[in-house]
C-alpha cells in the first residue's frame, strides 16, 4: 500500500491503517461517558530508596477498564485525551483520587509521597493551580506529599503564564519533577531556572546498565545524569529499575530512589499497603 501522509489521510484505502484511526475515534468518542462511568482507575508504584529499601512514595498511572476492549494501557488513551482535551477533566480526576488515596494511607500510618503524570495541556489550563490549591484543600494532604511529574519536553517548552503556574504551585509547596529525564532535549543552563525538585531518569537509560560495569556508556550517562541533578539539589529517582544489578550499580553511582519491577508492578492500592508495615 501507498505510504499516505496526513493530509491525504483518504486516498489510498490502507485496512490497517483504517482500522487504527476507527479505534482511535471509538476510543476517543467513549472518553467522556466513560469517565463518567468510571472506567478509569488508578494503579500505584513503589518508589523505594536505594539506600535502605524503604518506600518513599507512589506514582499513580491511570488505566482504563475498557467495557468492549478490556484493560487500556495509559499509551492507548492519554494521548487522545490530550488531543480532545478531555485530559484536564481526567487528570483531575486522578489527581484528586490517589491524593484521596494518599490520606488513607496516612490513616495508616505511612507517609509516602504521591506522584502524579501531569500532561503540558494542563499546565497550560488557566484554572490548574487553583484547581489544585482546592484538591489539596478538600482532601487536607500535605501539600509537600504531592510531586506532580512533567515530561522533559512539557517542562522545556514551558514559559509565561504557565510557568508561573508551576512557581505557584511549588509555593504552595507541591514538589516537581521531571519525568523521562534524559530522553528529550534539555536546556541545561534553563534546567536551573525551572522551580524543581526531582528528576527521574529515563528506564531507558536504566535498561542498558549491566553488573559491575561502571564503565559503559549507559552506565557513563547515568552518572552524569546524577551529578547534574546533585550539583543542582536536585532529588534523583532512577526508572524502570528491572534487576538487582542494575540497583546496585545506580546505588553505587549515587542515586537517591528507585521504581521498578524489582520491587513492584503498578497494583491496586492494596499491593502498596504491604509495603506499610
Ligand atoms: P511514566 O510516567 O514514565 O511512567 C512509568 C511507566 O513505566 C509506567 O508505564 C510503568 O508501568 C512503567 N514501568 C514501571 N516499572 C517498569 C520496569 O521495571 N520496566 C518497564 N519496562 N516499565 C516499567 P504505564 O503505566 O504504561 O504508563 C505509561 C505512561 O503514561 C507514563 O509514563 C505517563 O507518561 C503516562 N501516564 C500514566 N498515567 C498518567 C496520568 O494520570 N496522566 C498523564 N498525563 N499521563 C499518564
Ligand atoms: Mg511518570
Ligand atoms: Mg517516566
Ligand atoms: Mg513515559
Amino acid at each position: 500500500w501507498a505510504k499516505v501522509d496526513g493530509k491525504n489521510r483518504w486516498a489510498a484505502y490502507d485496512p490497517e491503517r483504517n482500522a487504527r484511526e476507527i479505534a482511535r475515534i471509538t476510543l476517543s468518542t467513549a472518553m467522556p461517558a466513560a469517565l463518567e462511568r468510571e472506567e478509569f482507575y488508578v494503579d500505584y508504584q513503589p518508589i523505594v530508596s536505594l539506600a535502605d529499601g524503604k518506600l518513599l512514595g507512589v506514582e499513580a498511572l491511570v488505566r482504563w477498564t475498557h467495557p468492549e476492549f478490556g484493560r487500556l494501557g495509559p499509551d492507548r488513551f492519554i494521548g487522545l485525551a490530550e488531543e480532545t482535551g478531555l485530559i484536564v477533566p481526567l487528570g483531575r480526576w486522578v489527581l484528586e483520587t490517589s491524593c484521596r488515596q494518599a490520606m488513607k494511607w496516612r490513616a495508616m500510618g505511612a507517609s509516602p509521597t504521591v506522584n502524579v503524570n501531569l500532561a503540558a495541556r494542563q499546565v497550560a489550563e488557566p484554572g490548574l493551580v487553583d484547581e489544585i490549591a482546592g484538591i489539596i484543600e478538600d482532601v487536607g494532604i500535605p501539600p509537600t506529599s504531592l510531586q506532580l511529574e512533567l515530561t522533559e519536553s512539557a517542562i522545556m517548552g514551558t514559559t509565561g503564564e504557565p510557568l508561573e503556574a508551576l512557581r505557584r504551585l511549588v509555593d504552595l509547596g507541591v514538589r516537581i519533577a521531571i519525568d523521562d529525564f534524559g530522553t528529550g532535549y534539555s536546556n541545561l543552563a534553563y534546567l536551573r531556572h525551572l522551580p524543581v525538585h526531582s528528576l527521574k531518569i529515563a528506564g531507558s537509560f536504566v535498561e542498558g546498565l549491566r553488573a559491575g560495569q561502571l564503565e559503559s556508556v549507559d552506565a557513563q550517562i547515568v552518572t552524569a545524569l546524577v551529578s547534574l541533578a546533585h550539583t543542582l539539589r536536585l532529588d534523583v529517582i532512577a526508572e524502570g529499575v528491572e534487576t538487582s544489578e542494575q540497583a546496585d550499580l545506580l546505588r553505587r553511582i549515587g542515586a537517591d530512589s528507585a521504581q521498578g519491577w524489582l520491587y513492584a508492578k503498578p497494583g491496586p492500592p492494596e499491593d502498596v499497603e504491604r509495603w506499610l508495615t
